[in-house]
């Protein structure tokens, strides 16, 4: 059995909470709780492979026990940082949390994880593309911000694209797995 780690990132009401819903129940519903912060796990077989996957959710109010950005990083094999495209200010935090991933995986002596991995699996999710007639950032900005972090690039929508977000979500296994050190 292979453990997969998998931190969902960004800023509150982006829809990290309905795209882990989503990829793992099929269904949109709407609202979410954002008072605790949860650890989904699954068991998945993903090409002939039995994966255990923990999906970090993290709480975007404060909340007992809250951990940090940090620790999060920290924990996790692989990553998802999502924006939503109708919201500026969430693409650039965005844009911090990515530039923070690559430098706590670094490696060398500024590392503060143990296990750094310099090529942690990275997805870059633009959501809410179904509000594309109130976008704030283009499709061009997600590419270039996904390539500075050595990452794949999403735009897609939570609530209308069931199909696009569970390949997403395949795709992250999937690398993270080959690299997950269990
Ligand atoms: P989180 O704080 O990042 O976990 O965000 P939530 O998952 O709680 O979502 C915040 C709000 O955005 C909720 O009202 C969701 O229904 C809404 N939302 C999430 N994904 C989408 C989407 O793809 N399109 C639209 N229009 N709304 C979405
Ligand atoms: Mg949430």
């Amino acid at each position: 059995m292979n453990d997969v780690k998998v931190a969902v990132l960004g800023s509150e009401g982006v829809g990290k909470s309905a795209l882990i819903v989503r990829f793992l129940t099929r269904r949109f519903i709407g609202e979410y709780a954002s008072t605790s912060e949860c650890i989904y796990r699954k068991r998945l077989s993903l090409d002939g492979r039995q994966l255990s996957v923990e999906l970090h959710d993290p709480c975007s109010q404060p909340c007992e026990g809250k951990s940090t950005l940090n620790e999060q990083i920290h924990w996790a094999d692989g990553f998802v940082v999502v924006y939503d495209i109708s919201d500026r200010s969430s693409f650039l935090e965005a844009k911090a949390v990515v530039h923070l991933i690559r430098e706590l995986h670094a490696g060398g002596s500024k590392s503060v994880t143990s296990r750094p991995d310099p090529e942690a699996a990275l997805f870059l999710v633009g959501n809410k593309q179904d509000l594309c007639h109130m976008r704030e950032v283009s499709r061009e900005e997600g590419q270039h911000l996904a390539a500075e972090g050595r990452g794949h690039f999403y735009e897609l929508s939570a609530a209308e694209h069931y199909q696009e977000v569970a390949l997403m979500f395949s795709k992250m296994l999937h690398s993270t797995s080959l690299v997950g050190k269990g």
